[in-house]
């Protein structure tokens, strides 16, 4: 009796060890099942004119929470841009892991037959791959939602909304175009009849609650009927456009998941150009700037980047353990100090357009393979289409100008997943879109770009 008991208490003490061993085993293990490249889904979200110095200070002061604890649980640093600091140049850029005279997209517009008219750029003029085509050619889905230079959309993707849809989505449209097309943007969308489905997503500016937008503007004790006009118009405008994209990412992320998922947000990029001068009014040499109404406006940028950070918050609730989540900007900002010959450009209620733009965006990486806490150093807009690439255990190629961002994996993701390089995935013929090169929105966005002192 005795000895069954004794008997049983070892296998006990065995049984015990062997669950506990097999258990400390299992964590070890487990990770390569788990982060294996081809289990890895990547959401890329392109956040316009984020500048590094103002999200570290944001950040330290605790008031851009998911950023920030991307930011301690992965990777993040400065990302450098490239002159003249244009967002479709850049963007596409960071899409193609080339420098604009490979991807030939020098900035917001060409022009038209015969040189006489400006029109808005179009896919058809970029003249390499695409990250979205690379990934189709291995076999890989993706899902695009705003990105610029997206229109007519290629069809590679799983779906793409284009910019301009998402523009022509959240924007009240002008009475010429409420006759002509109402709403109408399936001309910007891959699948047409995606269209259907999305169309109830879009919010307009006069959809926006108005205590949204006095929660970013303060209080407006101070200010003239016309400035709380404006400023109210400008907010609910950027809010609009950027609660379709993260409405859209939302409802597209849970219907059609893809292996890599690229969204872009553009509001913080047109607050920083039309808030700027209450940021800084030191640098701001047209005309007076009341006090009271500086001190009012003055938080605006920064409310805006919160909001940023709690919509990034919003779509990352569709990530799972197998995501690894990538945050770039195209550029940084430096205001109305920015650049030599800024004097010389633009006059009265203007924003001076790229002058205002400078090199030093935001990367911030985070999920399984990302190592923990690290500081990136000399990357740039180049490197990130190469990074996405061997997240998904895919090649980068020679004749990219960017690299993938070694730095950022665990030594144990890159013993699975060598770096690996082809020499081009310029072969074959390249991808096209038979849609029309106008969108119903076309007007509406040069008259913004206009505004913004983008273009003339
Ligand atoms: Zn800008």
């Amino acid at each position: 009796m005795r000895r069954l008991a004794v008997m049983l208490a070892l296998v006990a003490i065995v049984a015990v060890a062997v669950v506990w061993f097999l258990r400390a085993r299992g964590d070890e293990v487990s990770p390569p099942e788990t982060r294996g490249a081809a289990a890895t889904r990547v959401i890329l979200i392109g956040v316009d004119g984020v500048d590094w110095e103002r999200l570290e200070r944001l950040v330290l002061d605790g008031r851009m929470p998911n950023l920030g604890r991307m930011m301690e649980d992965g990777a993040s640093g400065l990302l450098r841009s490239f002159p003249p600091y244009v967002s479709p140049t850049v963007w596409t850029s960071v899409a193609t892991g080339k420098l604009g005279e490979k991807h030939g997209i020098g900035g917001f517009t060409v022009y038209g037959q015969g040189g006489g008219t400006v029109e808005l750029i179009g896919s058809g003029t970029i003249k390499c791959k695409t990250l979205w085509e690379i990934l189709a050619a291995a076999e890989r889905t993706s899902g695009v939602i705003g990105w610029l230079v997206t229109h007519p959309p290629v069809p590679v993707t799983s779906y793409t909304v284009s910019s301009r849809a998402v523009m022509g989505m959240s924007s009240e449209p002008s009475p010429a175009r409420a006759e002509r097309d109402g709403l109408d943007m399936s001309v910007g969308v891959h699948p047409p009849e995606l269209w259907d489905s999305i169309s109830g997503l879009g919010i307009l500016p006069s959809d926006v609650p108005r205590e949204d937008v006095l929660n970013h503007l303060g209080s407006v004790d101070y200010l003239d009927d016309t400035t709380v006009e404006t400023r109210m118009s400008d907010i609910a405008g950027r809010l609009a456009g950027d609660r379709t994209t993260v409405a859209l990412a939302r409802r597209l992320m849970a219907d059609r998941p893809t292996d890599l998922t690229a969204i872009y947000l553009r509001g913080s990029d047109i607050i920083s150009h039309l808030f700027w001068r209450y940021y800084e009014p030191e640098s701001w040499t047209r005309g007076k700037l009341k006090p009271e109404v500086v001190e009012t406006l003055a938080p605006v940028i920064d409310r805006y980047y919160e909001r940023v950070d709690s919509m990034i918050g919003d779509m990352l609730e569709q990530r799972d353990e197998n995501t690894v989540v990538i945050v770039c900007s195209d550029h940084g900002f430096a205001g109305h100090r920015g650049h030599e010959g800024f004097e010389s450009h633009g006059e009265g209620d203007v924003a001076f357009g790229v002058l205002m733009h400078r090199d030093r965006g935001i990367i911030v990486m985070d999920g399984p393979g990302v190592a923990s806490g690290v500081l990136i150093e000399g990357a740039s807009v180049l490197d990130i289409t190469p990074t996405v690439l061997s997240v998904l255990g895919l090649p980068a190629a020679r004749d990219m100008d960017g690299r993938p961002l070694a730095s950022v994996f665990e030594r144990a993701f890159l013993e699975r997943n060598p770096i690996s390089y082809i020499e081009t995935y310029e072969t074959g013929e390249k991808a096209t879109s038979d849609g029309p090169t106008e969108s119903p929105v076309d007007d509406e966005i040069k008259e913004l770009l206009r505004s913004l002192g983008y273009i003339n």
